[in-house]
């Protein structure tokens, strides 16, 4: 979608500090960390947020956990949060699904 921010990252129409990419996902060091470690793992196909999601994307959404795992890993995290926002009351802000891995520090719960 030309005017999802996203979209435009996963182009490389616009800057982004790629920490790993293949050909269903790219993931990128949050402008804006909340945490030591904040990364976002944004699916290249365009869905507006997990409600979107259907069947034909268990795959992608699979690859898209393992991959947070396989990082968090090489980064010797001990504890990590993988989180999603979905929809406007939940925090989401930019509407092209993405899972944010956070770590580094400790966390409350429940989350704010
Ligand atoms: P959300 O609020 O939708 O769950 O998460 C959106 C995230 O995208 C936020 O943590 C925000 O800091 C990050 N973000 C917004 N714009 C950009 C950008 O242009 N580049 C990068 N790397 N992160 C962005
Ligand atoms: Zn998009």
């Amino acid at each position: 979608m030309a005017d999802c921010l996203f979209c435009r990252i996963v182009a490389r129409q616009l800057e982004a500090k790629v920490v790993f990419e293949d050909n269903k996902l790219v993931a990128i060091h949050d402008i804006n960390p909340a945490a030591p470690v904040h990364i976002l793992l944004i699916p290249k196909k365009h869905l507006g947020s997990l409600s979107e999601v259907s069947e034909e994307d268990v795959e992608l959404l699979g690859h898209l956990q393992v991959t947070a795992s396989r990082l968090a890993r090489e980064l010797n995290l001990e504890s990590y949060r993988l989180v999603n926002n979905c929809g406007v009351s939940a925090g989401q802000s930019v509407f092209h699904i993405h899972y944010h891995l956070l770590g580094g520090r400790n966390f409350q719960w429940p989350p704010g």
